[in-house]
């Protein structure tokens, strides 16, 4: 076969804020950049969802707020196990990324004219920004007003976007480098080959291996499944962080800046409980409230729908009413809601380094699928900010990458070849079912190490299971791909787990 540039530079995977950073930052280097995802690009992830808040110091010394102070604030949420080069670079790299963001005319709230900057736990600082979300059609999917402008952006940049493609391989060549992904369009059997000459993988967290969470439906872990197929290194796939308040009733987690503006827990005896569990208060780290709920909650100290009460009495009702406008249909004149943990954040994930680079030549990795900036914990508002400047950091890096790289004969034999086995629709509900009933059980907020074994073997079952049960070819390839790579990563989690003794940030080990 002849050597030839694969057709494209740079393939993406995923939709969310940093796949669409990084298709941006590429397609100034080079026309030939693909971004692919599950759902659709730009309106799929979690980054639809968010609350739309964004830490960054924009100004150096104002308000008392400096780069080095975030920096260490991030190290302290994340007990001090975060990169700390990556959290210098994601520190003094926010502003910019905030700065790119409005560029693309990506709104954000006001005072006066200042960017409008909030306190939130964790930050000793004000320097809580939040994108306007008024003028998307409904409070799920404020996070729009982000994303839909870099998507009007990439497409007028003449990006491909290529919507409803999950992929399901990475490919490699005979040196171990990434030559490109496999993957499937919903409804279709036959397998879509990517070559490329860098791939990105922007595939976002794990919630939706949980029975109880806060991500989107398409966030499934897959990234990290891909990325440890082909050896490239993950780390702290034991940190997760579970948000402390998800609105029971409305399925809806809320910001944790409403805690600095007033808002107070409260169990089923009406007790404001959270002193009793930090000197922080209602201002405790995440992992902190979620554990004090969790406690409260199998105290039998709990609310009807099985959760505590956030108590917004004390708040400004003004406030509340300008800048969480999203409670406003919920509350319907009350002053209380539900609230409950659900899994939220994955702090762990592939190594990078400051390029964004993985451990495996030609694979980048950005956004919630990368590790390093959080440590064991995430401070609020430092997800979306880090989404921005690493996917940057990845599109830019990866396209320059891939313009230098010689053509090569790539050729049939990289590809994996297709099994036609696969299991019945009956099958994968079961065994997905299963899945989530232990992850949420035995690998979740409290973990002991009885159970996290116990977990690691019903994992290796269920594996076995999925290919005992593809006798037929009667299934989608789509979903039993899906429930593999849910099934991969569930397993790295809770081996992960099992192996750190101690309790650190997110991870809290009973014994
Ligand atoms: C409810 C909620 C509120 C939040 N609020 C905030 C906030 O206010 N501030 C903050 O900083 N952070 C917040 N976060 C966290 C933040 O939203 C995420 O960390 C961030 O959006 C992740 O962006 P991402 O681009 O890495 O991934 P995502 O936005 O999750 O996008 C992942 C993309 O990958 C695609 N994908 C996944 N697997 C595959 C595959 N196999 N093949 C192809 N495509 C695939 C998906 O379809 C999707 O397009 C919140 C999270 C949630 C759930």
């Amino acid at each position: 076969m002849d050597a030839v540039k694969p057709e494209i530079d740079v393939l993406i995977v995923g939709g969310g804020l940093a796949g669409l950073a990084a298709a941006l930052e590429a397609s100034k280097v080079t026309p030939r950049v693909t971004i692919v995802a599950k759902g659709k690009v730009g309106s799929s992830g979690n980054t639809i969802m968010t609350r739309n808040g964004m830490a960054a110091v924009m100004e150096e010394g104002y308000d008392g707020d400096s780069v080095e102070q975030h920096v260490n604030d991030t190290l302290a949420g994340g007990a001090y196990l975060n990169d700390p080069q990556l959290v210098k670079l994601f520190a003094a790299e926010a502003r910019n990324g905030i700065k790119r963001l409005i560029e693309q005319g990506v709104p954000f709230l006001m005072e006066g004219n200042q960017l409008l900057r909030k306190g939130s736990p964790g930050h000793s600082r004000k320097r809580f920004l939040t994108v306007d979300g008024k003028g998307v059609q409904s409070s799920r999917v404020e996070g729009l007003a982000i994303s839909r402008r870099l998507l009007r952006a990439i497409k007028d940049r003449g990006v491909e976007v290529d919507d409803k493609v999950m992929i399901t391989d990475l490919l490699t060549d005979k040196t171990g480098r990434v030559v490109g992904a496999k993957g499937f369009r919903r409804n279709e059997a036959a397998a879509y080959v990517f070559r490329a000459a860098t791939v990105i993988l922007a595939t976002g967290g794990i919630g939706k291996l949980y029975p109880v969470s806060s991500n989107a439906g398409d966030v499934t872990g897959d990234g990290y499944a891909l990325a440890h197929s082909i050896g490239a290194r993950l780390e702290g796939m034991e940190f997760i962080q579970f948000h402390p308040a998800m609105i029971l009733e409305a399925k809806l987690v809320v910001s944790t800046a409403l805690f600095a503006d007033g808002a107070t827990l409260r169990n089923s005896l009406g007790e404001t409980f959270m002193t009793r569990y930090s000197p922080h208060g209602d201002m405790a780290t995440r992992d902190v409230m979620a554990r004090a709920i969790f406690s409260e909650v199998t105290g039998g100290r709990n609310t009807p729908r099985g959760g505590v009460w956030l108590d917004l009495s004390g708040m400004d009702p003004g406030k509340l009413e300008n800048n969480y406008s999203f409670l406003t249909p919920l509350l319907k004149g009350r002053k209380m809601l539900e609230v409950a943990p659900a899994a939220h954040f994955m702090m762990g994930g592939v190594v990078i380094d400051q390029l964004s680079q993985t451990t495996v030549p030609g694979l980048y990795a950005a956004g919630e699928v990368a590790t390093g900036v959080h440590g064991a914990n995430r401070l609020a508002g430092n997800a979306l900010t880090e989404a921005v400047v690493f996917g940057t950091i990845a599109g830019r890096e990866a396209a320059r990458e891939a313009v230098k790289q010689p053509p090569t004969s790539w050729g049939a034999d990289e590809e994996v070849a297709e099994s036609r086995l696969l299991a019945s629709p009956g099958a994968l509900k079961e065994i997905r079912s299963g899945l989530r009933a232990i992850m949420g059980k035995k690998v979740a907020l409290v973990r002991t190490e009885a159970h996290l074994k116990e977990a690691l073997n019903e994992i290796e079952d269920m594996k076995k299971h999925l290919l005992d049960s593809a006798m037929e070819d009667r299934g989608q390839p789509w979903d039993n791909h899906q429930l593999r790579l849910m099934l991969a990563t569930a397993g790295i989690v809770a081996k992960a787990a099992l192996e750190r003794k101690e309790s650190i940030g997110a991870h809290y080990r009973l014994n």
